[in-house]
């Protein structure tokens, strides 16, 4: 058979401990012997990233910018534990805070759907996908500890010598203040990335906030998304048949456990924050949840959402015996961005194989063959647990299978 053939080289981001293993195996299992794989490598291995002064991290998220489509394996963020480990020179910052910051990008979480694991929603049918605005709010703010009566005041000095000032609260105990800001730009750059998203996967885009308590803050949010989308995307969404819906936090809430799923949630930083981690885990699993970057002007950098699993490569290196570690989230951040760069090439073989590998997931979960994580939530089918290698093997024959 001949391989399938690339033209834009892929931006591929190699990453650290059990990630980093199964990502090896995924390339000469599930990709090499099927496609001419044409990618711009980047190690984002911790020691790589130290060796490099985490130039690596920079120079990875650029190629991202200038190509349009990234592929990244789970990397370790270090922690003072991290530093003796791997005698690193520096606590590096987090690579996915350093690339979204120059990629400008909105995380866009979504679960791999089974029938034999149940939402705990039992009406959720399609998955949700939480998009989180990750920029200021409570993760910048200054907070201060009151120590006694008094007064506080929040005050705003312009550039053109406009000046604000509002007393917060007359203290008459000690208590807790804080301030927080956002900016105009990033909630644009956020609209953005969220209605080409939702276009990009024909969903439609709920988005939500508090403007009736918060006027002028979050009322800010919800003017932005609106004339975002009068201008720049309500044709193309009507085109489409997609609807951008906005309502109050609390409504949102309510609606989102009695829909059946389906559709994009944005939310802002803290409500996304908590609400992503209810909806994966009321869908099962973290090793089933992807992760999708995508910035403003369409450009995408695909992942799996869960770290390194630290604990299931000490196993593996103490005992030298293969973990039952679920590739599914890693494999189908490879097909998201082979699939994606298919559609920017026009390559159709290149999509198909895409679908084909995602296909031949399905194919080896529903014939009961899976790692160990989901033979516990499996319900209704005959599971069997494998190694992480048996898993990828099985996923082999039944891709063969699929494009002979
Ligand atoms: P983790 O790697 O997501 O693993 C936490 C636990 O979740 C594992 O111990 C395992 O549970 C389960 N799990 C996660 N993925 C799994 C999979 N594919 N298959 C089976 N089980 C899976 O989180 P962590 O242990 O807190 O963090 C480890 C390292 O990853 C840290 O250094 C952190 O900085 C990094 N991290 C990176 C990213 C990223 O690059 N995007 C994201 C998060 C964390 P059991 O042990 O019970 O089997
Ligand atoms: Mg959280």
């Amino acid at each position: 058979m001949e391989k399938i053939k690339m033209t834009t080289p892929l931006v591929e981001m190699d990453g650290d401990e059990m990630t980093r293993i199964i990502w090896k195996m995924i390339k000469d299992e599930l990709l090499e012997p099927f496609v001419d794989l044409k990618t711009e490598y980047y190690d984002l291995g911790l020691m790589e990233r130290d060796k490099t002064k985490d130039q690596i991290t920079k120079d990875a998220a650029n190629a991202c910018r200038k190509y349009g489509v990234g592929v990244k394996c789970a990397t370790i963020t270090p922690n003072a534990q991290r530093m003796t480990e791997y005698n690193l020179t520096e606590m590096w910052k987090s690579p996915n805070g350093t690339i979204r910051a120059i990629m400008d990008g909105t995380v866009f979480r979504a679960p791999i759907l089974v029938d034999f694991i149940k939402p705990v929603v039992k009406n959720w049918k399609k998955p949700i996908t939480i998009a989180r605005h990750a920029y200021g709010d409570i993760y910048k703010a200054v907070d201060y500890r009151v120590p006694e009566k008094g007064q506080a005041k929040i005050s705003f000095k312009g550039e053109s010598g406009e000046e604000w000032e509002s007393v917060v609260y007359d203290f008459e105990c000690p208590g807790v203040l804080q301030g927080l800001y956002n900016k105009d730009s990033s909630i644009e750059s956020f609209a953005h990335s969220c209605f080409k998203y939702a276009i990009n996967t024909k969903q439609s885009l709920w988005f939500s906030t508090k403007d009736t308590i918060c006027k002028k803050y979050d009322g800010q949010f919800k003017a932005i998304f609106q004339q975002v989308y009068e201008e720049h995307y309500k044709e193309e969404f009507e085109k489409l048949g997609l609807e951008y819906f906005y309502t109050l936090i609390d409504d949102a809430i309510a609606r989102v456990i009695r829909s059946e799923g389906g559709y994009i949630w944005a939310c802002k930083n803290y409500d996304g924050d908590v609400m992503s981690d209810m909806v994966s885990t009321a869908f099962g699993s973290l090793a089933m949840m992807t992760s999708v970057l995508c910035s403003p002007d369409g450009k995408f950098e695909y992942e799996a959402a869960h770290g390194t699993v630290t604990r299931h490569y000490y196993k593996y290196k103490e005992t030298g015996e293969m973990t039952s570690t679920n590739p599914m989230a890693t494999i189908f951040a490879w097909s998201g961005a082979l699939r994606k760069r298919g559609e920017m090439d026009g390559l159709a073989d290149l999509q198909n194989f895409a679908d084909q590998l995602e296909g031949a997931c399905f194919d080896t979960l529903y014939s009961g063959i899976m790692t160990k994580d989901l033979v516990g939530l499996a319900e209704g089918i005959d599971a069997k647990a494998v190694t992480t290698d048996k898993f990828i093997a099985e996923i082999r024959k039944n891709l063969e299978k699929r494009l002979a």
